[in-house]
């Protein structure tokens, strides 16, 4: 490390003023900055109680010299800029020669640090801007930075400060960044003792992706690398099937440090656009280099928002980077022709599906299904449908049973004949209990069919419809929870742990009992995880983490409006628990989803807001067709 230079006033007041040591994240921010400048590579931080009683850093960069540390304290003290022009070009990160000076003005400061060159190192303390020891020391090469009692001497500022929780997540934030910002280095984060982060350092970033953000992201990234007018765009970006409810997973670096930049973000997320599904924001983590005149770092004194001489450029640059890169990956929705998951939706195998579908009258043409509802006022019974054709039993799930309440009520498929020539099915006994209702032509609603395994196509009074099947289940299932405002639970037989970034656990582990309420017993596990136990029942197993992973992202988005929260909890569930675009349905399922949909009038819009069906009215096909004028 060069010498330390005492900047003249004149440079001093060039840089923008605000190194103001606000919580301890500030200071971590710096410290860890000062280490990367230092060359070090191997990070470790250690906080205890956020970071207000206790941090330290410890690096193995290249040291400070003894004679230099006592200026090292001094405002405007520093090593990286001389000059004037310097200003323009600087490529170190922290450049302001204040953050050691501001914070041994509000804490007890200790420090240890040796260079290579030095046989012994140096021991040096100063307390609320005080020198107080400077001695000789043996010490490893490289910087231990101990930072006590923050605010001690000015409780005012004290006042301000967070709960520990909240402030050991922001610090925790900070060294999350910096670790996917240099996955060169090795980072560990110990908060009150246990080890939280420690990323490899083994200069790939997804290794550092995977440390950071947890397997299940880690999993669905795609490589961005694109150079266009200079600009020079790299990193990972998810497939637009995994985009997430919040914008919490977006990390930008411009010239490998962290910024907050509206024209990359809104780049980034153009890119996606009718790809991803409306409210869902992409997962990215993206570097971006640009020569440094080009760019305006100092407009926000936390230095973290940037802006650019030419926003275009890099717009475009960004933009036709992630468009390249999701293109070019296999981002397509996974389509599952493949047996169901436990409680699905799916019935039969895709053999055995076909095998009976051959069969099924339905399939023939000018066959339509018609639905017949036979209601028994009986105590319902778990009693097999059956398909006529095969006999070919299975059950069908409540919600797609026709709303009928204290009635069981089954549905059969009937070769379509003259409405007065439909066989009477046989009454079970009691007879006298029996109602058989048969739906007039007007309200009659025929499966016509499906296209794509995804948009059911039927027929009611005037009109065809096309419903989206996911969204309409999801909608039902949604509906269904908010009527009954409980959720049953299914324990799991083996606990999985999530892993969480920051806010979101923050929101989790506050959650607790709300969750609980919803179906989801989870625990604190540290280490930004938590522990899940229980989720809802109609849940699989196999959805129990992205449905964690959404519902704390939602949670963290909404803070403390409780409606919404309860809203979010159930979106979520719902959508998980619905049958997905693709999968394989059968056509009483299908028949019953339309008869569901079509009966239902707040059954319009998916939670998302998505619609659930779209109406092609039969006079505007005869116009279209010219059968009419
Ligand atoms: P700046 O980083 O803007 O120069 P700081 O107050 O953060 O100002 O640091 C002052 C100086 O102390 C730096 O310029 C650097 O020379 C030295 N320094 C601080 N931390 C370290 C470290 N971990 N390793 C080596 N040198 C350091
Ligand atoms: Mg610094």
């Amino acid at each position: 490390m060069p010498k330390i230079n005492v900047l003249p006033k004149s440079i001093a007041e060039l840089i923008a003023a605000g190194e103001v040591v606000e919580r301890p994240a500030s200071i971590v921010k710096e410290a860890v900055e000062n280490s990367i400048d230092a060359g070090a590579t191997h990070i470790t931080v250690e906080i205890q109680h956020g970071g207000i009683t206790y941090i330290r850093i410890t690096d193995n960069g290249c040291g400070i010299n003894s004679d230099d540390v006592p200026k090292a304290f001094l405002r405007h003290a520093t090593s990286k800029i001389k000059q004037a022009v310097d200003l323009d070009s600087i490529a170190t990160l922290g450049f302001r020669g204040e953050a050691l000076a501001a914070t041994s003005a509000v804490s007890r400061v200790e420090l240890f640090t040796k260079t290579a060159e030095e046989d012994f190192g140096t021991h040096y303390k100063i307390e609320g801007g005080e020198e107080i020891l400077y001695e000789e020391v043996g010490c490893p090469d490289g910087t231990t930075l101990i930072v006590r009692d923050l605010f001690y001497n000015t409780p005012a500022r004290m006042k301000f400060l967070k709960k520990d929780v909240s402030e050991g997540t922001t610090v925790s934030a900070i060294i999350e960044r910096q670790a996917l910002s240099h996955p060169e280095i090795a980072f560990k984060l110990i908060r009150d003792g246990k080890q939280t982060l420690s990323t490899s350092g083994d200069g790939k970033l997804a290794s550092a992706v995977y440390s950071v953000l947890g397997r299940e992201i880690a999993n669905t990234l795609i490589s961005v690398d694109l150079t266009l007018d200079g600009v020079k765009v790299s990193g990972l970006v998810c497939k637009p099937v995994s985009c997430r409810a919040s914008r919490a997973y977006q990390f930008t670096f411009l010239n490998g440090r962290y910024v907050q930049s509206g024209t990359i973000t809104a780049a980034t997320e153009q890119a996606y656009k009718n790809s991803a599904m409306v409210g869902k924001f992409p997962v990215f983590v993206l570097g971006v280099e640009i020569p440094y005149e080009t760019v305006d770092v100092n407009v926000h004194p936390a230095k973290t928002q940037v802006r650019f001489s030419d926003e275009k450029r890099v717009f475009t640059a960004v933009y036709n980077a992630v468009k390249n890169a999701i293109l070019s990956g296999d981002t397509r929705p996974e389509i599952s022709v493949a047996p169901p998951k436990n409680n699905t939706f799916l019935h039969m195998t895709t053999h055995e599906y076909r095998q009976t579908a051959v069969n099924l009258p339905v399939q023939e043409q000018r066959e339509e299904p018609k639905a017949i509802i036979k209601e028994e006022i009986v105590k319902p019974k778990a009693e097999p449908v059956r398909l006529k054709a095969d006999n070919t039993p299975f059950f069908l799930r409540d919600e797609f049973k026709p709303n009928v309440p204290e009635k069981k009520v089954s549905v059969d498929i009937e070769k379509p004949e003259p409405i007065k020539e439909i066989p009477k099915v046989e009454p079970p006994q009691p007879k006298e209990q029996v109602v058989e209702k048969e739906y007039s032509p007007k309200e009659e609603i025929k499966l016509i069919g499906e296209a794509f395994n995804t948009y059911i196509v039927a027929q009611k009074g005037d009109s065809v419809f096309m419903i989206d099947k996911h969204a309409a289940h999801e909608r039902i299932l949604f509906n269904k929870l908010k009527e009954n405002n409980v959720i049953e639970s299914q324990a799991l037989l083996i606990p999985i742990t999530v892993k969480l970034i920051g806010d979101e656990y923050t929101a989790m582990v506050n959650n607790v009992d709300l969750l609980s309420s919803y179906g989801f017993e989870v625990e604190d596990f540290g280490n930004e995880s938590i522990m899940v136990r229980a989720i809802p029942a109609m849940l699989a197993k196999d959805d129990a983490e992205s449905t964690i992973l959404e519902a704390a992202s939602s949670l963290a988005q909404k803070g403390s409006v409780s409606l919404d929260r309860i809203d979010d909890i159930l979106h979520t569930v719902a959508c998980k628990a619905a049958i997905k675009a693709g999968y394989i349905t059968s056509n009483i399922e299908k028949l019953n989803l339309a008869i569901k949909v079509l009966g239902d009038n707040d059954i319009m819009y998916c939670p998302h807001g998505r619609p659930v069906a779209f109406e092609i009215k039969k006079y505007n096909l005869e116009k279209y067709f010219g059968r009419i004028q």
